[in-house]
């Protein structure tokens, strides 16, 4: 049998045919069109005002907050479970990542640790939308406008989920997505800004460009020092297809979920990603998280998904742990506790049943046998 692996992208003539057509013709006066018509794409999907295409969630990241003057001695407030790209943009700012706890059921961030974490630095409010699983928009929006700060999305792993009729990553004062070949969809590497704000999309569309401003006659004239996270136009024509194809590519990714789901709920003791009442899970990473008295551990999993030749992976540290973070001197325990009984199963689009039932064999084993 050969290794089963965790994630890899659904790649179809489609996507071959774009990208070969935008490296055969997309140059010149053309060197934009998959990159305008992608833009257009997710736009549409997502029910936004302003998309602006990247290079990567993390430049996206850095540059919405750049553009909201994050800076030397600001907070940013973010949960602690996480990957370290939602926080290292606020770090290339000089500003400093403040970790709070998270819900044991949604594992997302806690909107009373939010309040509670609060300060005068406060710049801004990072909502992560962990494996698919939605933040409390409602609460986070609510103590965002009290206290006058921005609430943003990192919708990267939250392409296909839905909060209460509004799509992941289009309910803040910005949202980013990633494109990494992990993800849902992808353009290989790549990322996306959204906005619903003129002013901010202006702002961050300069920031885009090196600094050259829309209305800027002079060639070579910036006026402000920016970024260059730009997409290429190649990268952006798989992205047309994979938006092309996204309502398939969602779907895929919750009948994966529902398969291990249909099984695994009759099993005591864990817990998966939950969807609640109103909302849309788009399931990017099934995640089995285990009850402590179950005695199963992480180590445990991935020893005996790794003797099955099965590429698990282990639920995300909290950041506040690591070393770059060793300064924090916040505890976070659910974050703590999740991360040492949990396991994200295999989920890409082209798994098998037969692929899927081999990975629940051995979760079956791991509760008989321990
Ligand atoms: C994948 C991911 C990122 C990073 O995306 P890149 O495109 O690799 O920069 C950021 N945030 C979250 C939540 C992610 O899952």
């Amino acid at each position: 049998m050969s290794r089963i692996h965790y994630t890899k992208p659904s790649i179809t003539q489609l996507e071959i045919d774009y990208a070969t057509d935008a490296a055969i013709n997309g140059w010149g006066e053309r060197c934009y069109e998959y990159i305008g018509r992608f833009e257009q794409l997710f736009r549409e999907h997502l029910g936004v005002k302003h998309a602006i295409a990247t290079s990567s969630c993390t430049g996206a990241l850095h540059m919405g907050l750049a553009a909201l003057d994050v800076g030397p001695g600001d907070e940013v407030i973010v949960a602690d479970t996480n990957w370290i790209a939602s926080a290292a943009p606020i770090t290339y700012l000089g500003a400093t990542p403040i970790f709070v706890d998270v819900l044991p059921d949604t594992w997302c961030i806690d909107p009373e640790q939010v309040e509670k974490a609060i300060t005068a630095r406060t710049k801004a409010i990072i909502a992560v939308h962990i494996y698919g699983n939605l933040c409390d928009m409602d609460s986070l929006m609510n103590i965002g406008k009290r206290h006058g700060i921005p609430v943003i999305e990192d919708a990267a792993e939250a392409i296909g989920s839905v909060w209460h009729g509004k799509r992941a990553g289009s309910i803040g004062e910005f949202g980013t997505f990633s494109f990494h070949g992990t993800k849902t969809i992808t353009t290989g590497e790549g990322g996306m800004f959204v906005t619903n704000d003129d002013n901010l999309y202006e702002k961050v569309l300069t920031l885009s460009n090196h600094g050259r401003a829309r209305g800027q006659t002079r060639q070579f004239w910036p006026d402000m020092v920016g970024f260059k996270y730009k997409i290429s136009n190649i990268q952006a024509a798989i992205g047309c297809a994979q938006m092309e194809r996204i309502g398939e590519l969602i779907a895929r990714k919750r009948e994966v979920f529902e398969h291990y789901a249909e099984r695994l709920r009759k099993i005591p003791g864990l817990s998966l990603n939950p969807q609640k009442a109103g909302t849309v899970n788009g399931y990017w990473m099934p995640t089995v998280v285990f009850e402590k008295e179950s005695g199963i551990t992480r180590e445990f999993l991935q020893k005996i998904f790794r003797e099955a030749d099965i590429d698990a992976r282990v639920f995300f540290w909290p950041l506040s742990t690591l070393p770059p973070f060793s300064t924090s001197t916040t505890s976070n325990p659910v974050a703590k506790s999740l991360c040492e009984r949990a396991i994200n199963l295999p989920s890409y689009h082209d798994m098998t049943k037969n692929e899927q039932d081999m990975v629940l064999a051995v979760l079956a084993n791991a509760m008989q046998g321990k």
